[in-house]
């Protein structure tokens, strides 16, 4: 369905207007401490369609901590540097359970469900980390972003990624568990260290959405006209995004937006709109998946007024 520029720009000034009126906002994550320091009332949406017009709300310019979005970017970069080969170290299956869950890592012999959840994640910065010092991979991953939102003003905000250092229990179970079964080639602090620094890159919606724009014309960034990845790529990560980008929210997420995202405990989601648009949302307020609620209800307007999900109109 096409639209004019001023079709979208209502829309996204009307969802931003009526999400900032809401008070049911979700709970700010505060298992990372510095993020429980965020002010849940923020919001902001920003829209880049295939013409590259951008429409944008709310809070559209204040960088987040982008958390677990970081991993559609180093999935990304890893399947780059190893091809189909990564897929030796994690699966592409949903989950169905929680981000951060150990259980199936048992019955599966270390073997992550797929690249989004943690343990997934943590084992495909691992392979990016591999013949590199843990600097050099972050600078590989932050430039990437710099290099596909055109703006070398994005940053790793140190504070989060301190706190999560400080904090990451869990995580360091989860490296421990895969390493004992030889899934991690690296030490497992350095590994955690450049998973942590990643999750605390902060972007603004702005930035997000324009770094996301490749997924959604075929792997190929219309705002330099390079191709970032094959379109059978783009396809493919979309694809995970679809079924794996919001852990056990993911069925969920597809029936009521019906777009590939995938969503971080900052409270942002990216989302892809297939040869339409990229979209980034932000409210820090989380449901009990560990996803962004008003986040969410903002996509399902946005979709459902645009026309844009993917299963339909
Ligand atoms: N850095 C966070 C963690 O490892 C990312 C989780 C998320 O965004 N879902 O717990």
């Amino acid at each position: 369905m096409s639209h004019t520029a001023a079709e979208l720009e209502q829309a996204v000034r009307e969802i931003a207007e009526e999400m900032r009126a809401r008070t049911d906002r979700g709970k700010v994550a505060d298992y990372i401490p510095e993020l429980a320091q965020v002010d849940a009332r923020q919001f902001g949406l920003v829209v880049i369609d295939a013409d590259g017009r951008v429409a944008a709300g709310g809070d559209a310019d204040t960088p987040f901590s982008i958390q677990s979005i970081s991993k559609v970017f180093t999935l990304t970069l890893a399947l780059g540097m190893v091809g189909d080969r990564l897929w030796r170290r994690v699966g592409r299956e949903p989950s169905g359970s929680p981000f951060n869950s150990i259980v199936q890592l048992e019955r599966e012999r270390g073997i992550p469900r797929n690249p989004f959840i943690n343990a997934g994640a943590i084992a495909v910065t691992d392979v990016i980390l591999s013949g590199h010092q843990p600097r050099e991979a972050l600078g590989e991953i932050l430039r990437f972003l710099q290099f596909l939102a055109q703006d070398s003003a994005i940053v790793i905000d140190e504070a989060v990624a301190a706190s999560e250092q400080r904090t990451g229990f869990r995580n360091a179970a989860l490296a421990n568990y895969m390493k004992s079964y030889g899934v991690l080639d690296n030490p497992v602090v350095y590994t955690l260290g450049v998973y942590f620094h990643h999750c605390a890159i902060a972007m603004s919606c702005r930035q997000l959405a324009a770094a996301g724009r490749f997924l959604a014309h075929s792997g190929v960034n219309p705002a330099t006209g390079l191709s970032v990845v094959s379109a059978e790529r783009a396809r493919r990560i979309n694809a995970i995004m679809l079924t794996c980008g919001h852990y056990d929210g993911s069925g969920e997420f597809a029936y009521r937006v019906g777009l590939p995202g995938k969503s971080g405990v900052g409270g942002g989601i990216l989302a892809v709109a297939p040869g339409k648009a990229s979209i980034a949302v932000w409210s820090p307020g989380l449901d009990a998946a560990g996803n962004s609620h008003l986040g969410r209800i903002a996509l399902e307007a946005l979709t459902r007024r645009m026309g844009w999900s993917i299963f339909g109109v």
